[in-house]
């Protein structure tokens, strides 16, 4: 069959869910039997958001391919259980250097480089690799920012021409948009939908269906108003209110009939029956009443918490499969060091200490690190958490200060995390780090491997340090176990301690692999020990 696209376009404002729509909508057409990927369209200028600040951006996801990519590829992976790759996301940056590239090779033998058709063909093409590249039968394409943003008006005049290159049984546009609620009123508005819906007309996109996105219940009178004055059938108003349970989105969509509605329009027959079954139990398991189990999550941008999805969500999907309710504590690093936040710190089961990058709140971490190690409170660090265990850990050893990671200081005396080889002169930033997925080889009788129950596992990783092999058998007899190693043995994946309960810490990055019923072993792991100090199972 042709591949179809569904293209999704924001209106009124941002931040009101496209990308969890999408991926709920992807879901919905996988239970149908149809191979599905999403891509994302970026209009910022940065190549990927690798170097762009946690503040300004949340998330830098992580594919298998390495690809350093918006948190919304988390949320397909996840919604869709699909592995992504880096076509599925681009950004303006990118079109524009592959453009430029090409015209600096001669490729367009003197011709007037300009956005329309060199731009808009680059993001055309860039959109035709995703089913070359993974196979989908169906595409799903989300465009981000709002209607009216100066930078994405590409990308949109892209997918406009695509419904004239692909045909109109091939192409679907959802308009995805906000109703805000009057107090004074108490009532919902719907304007600004018709102006935003009236801005993508004036680009030449006329949406098939509007997903209305509310705080408020949105009644049959405002669907009717909303189908009449936007051109579309009553049943292509989709009302979305908001729901405090990520995971009951796709049953919502399911509930609303927005598969039924998009297979029928682009003309395809469902090849099975939709299965919930796993969908409706987690959301069953979350408005359970369970034991608590309470984790410091220990890290630097605490303020913003899409800054740790990923880890956020690992840490749901543990729980919830071993039937506990998640507490987390967003401890800022810094506060430790000046003395405060530890009532949060003592007060968790469980502490967590994720990646990062810079020297702020470094010490604080690794005093939280101190804290689980001599308290034997669960421990779990990812990346930069697992190389400041091994500094703690150090630092002990040692009786003093002066072991650190070289990106922190670079003439510390004890320099047990350092630069790996090949990361020596380096100086660009993007996309120079060791990314993406790489085998692990787990010791037999560690902990490590009691949790994965196999021999060997394939994780994401973004990083530039390294353990340093020159402290590998000190600390071995100290008590560190080096239970995830490469293949050759040369790079430390894993590390643990024998004389704790669960203090395990992973150089890559386990969060991007957690699937909502398909928790991470190691994340099991660690809320199973945080629960069993807790004492609730
Ligand atoms: N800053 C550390 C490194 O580059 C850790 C990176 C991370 O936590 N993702 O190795």
């Amino acid at each position: 069959m042709a591949t179809k696209y569904i293209f999704f376009t924001g209106g009124v404002v941002s931040s009101v869910g496209k990308g969890v729509t999408a991926a709920a909508m992807g879901r919905a057409l996988k239970e149908r039997g149809f191979s599905v990927a999403v891509q994302k369209l970026d209009p910022y200028i940065n190549v990927d958001p690798g170097t762009m600040s946690p503040y300004q951006h949340g998330e830098v996801y992580v594919l298998d391919d390495g690809a350093e990519t918006d948190l919304d590829l988390g949320h397909y992976e996840r919604f869709i259980d699909v592995r992504l790759n880096r076509v599925c996301n681009i950004t303006t940056g990118q079109v524009y250097a592959e453009v430029i590239s090409k015209e600096r090779r001669g490729d367009y033998l003197g011709g007037t480089i300009q956005v329309l058709p060199h731009i808009t063909n680059e993001i055309k093409r860039r959109i035709a690799m995703v089913t070359k590249t993974t196979g989908a039968e169906i595409v799903l394409v989300e465009v981000g920012g709002t209607v009216g943003d100066i930078e994405s008006l590409p990308f949109l005049e892209a997918i406009r021409q695509l419904r004239g290159d692909l045909g109109r049984e091939n192409t679907f546009y959802i308009h995805v948009t906000w109703l805000p609620y009057i107090g004074a009123t108490d009532e919902l508005k719907t304007k600004p939908t018709q102006h935003s819906v009236r801005e993508l007309r004036s680009i030449g996109i006329s949406p098939d269906m509007i997903v209305a996105r509310s705080d408020h219940p949105v009644d049959e009178g405002l669907r009717e108003k909303i189908a009449l004055f936007c051109d579309v059938e009553r049943r292509a108003v989709v009302p979305m209110v908001t729901s405090q349970i990520l995971y009951e989105i796709p049953l919502l969509i399911e509930q609303a009939g927005v598969a039924d509605y998009l297979v029928q329009r682009l003309g395809l027959t469902p090849r099975s029956q939709p299965d919930w079954t796993d969908w409706k139990h987690l959301v069953d398991m979350v408005r359970q009443p369970k034991p608590t189990v309470t984790i410091a999550l220990v890290g630097k941008y605490v303020e913003l918490h899409d800054a740790y999805m990923s880890v956020r969500e690992a840490l749901k999907h543990a729980a919830l499969k071993l039937g506990v309710e998640l507490d987390i504590r967003w401890v800022h690093s810094a506060e430790l060091e000046k003395g405060k936040g530890w009532d949060q710190v003592k007060a968790a089961d469980g502490v967590l200490v994720p990646g990062g990058f810079g020297s702020r709140g470094i010490e604080g971490k690794i005093q939280a690190i101190q804290y689980a190690r001599s308290e034997k409170v669960p421990f779990l660090g990812l990346c930069l958490g697992m190389q400041l265990m091994v500094v703690e850990f150090g630092r002990w050893v040692y009786g003093t200060d002066e072991v650190n990671s070289t990106e922190f200081d670079r003439s510390t005396l004890h320099p047990v995390i350092d630069l790996m080889p090949e990361q020596h002169g380096i100086t660009d930033m993007g996309g120079t780090m060791r990314l993406g997925l790489y085998p692990c080889k787990l010791q037999p009788g560690s902990i490590a491997e009691a949790c994965y129950g196999v021999e060997e596992v394939q994780e994401r990783h973004r990083h530039r340090f390294e353990f340093n092999n020159a402290f590998r058998d000190e600390f071995y007899a100290r008590g560190m176990r080096f239970s995830g190693l490469s293949p050759d043995g040369r790079l430390v994946e894993i590390a643990e301690l024998v004389d704790h309960p669960f203090m395990l810490a992973t150089q890559f990055h386990p969060e991007f692999l957690s699937r909502p019923n398909r928790p991470h072993p190691l994340f099991l792991g660690f809320i199973k020990a945080a629960a069993e100090k807790a004492g609730v199972i």
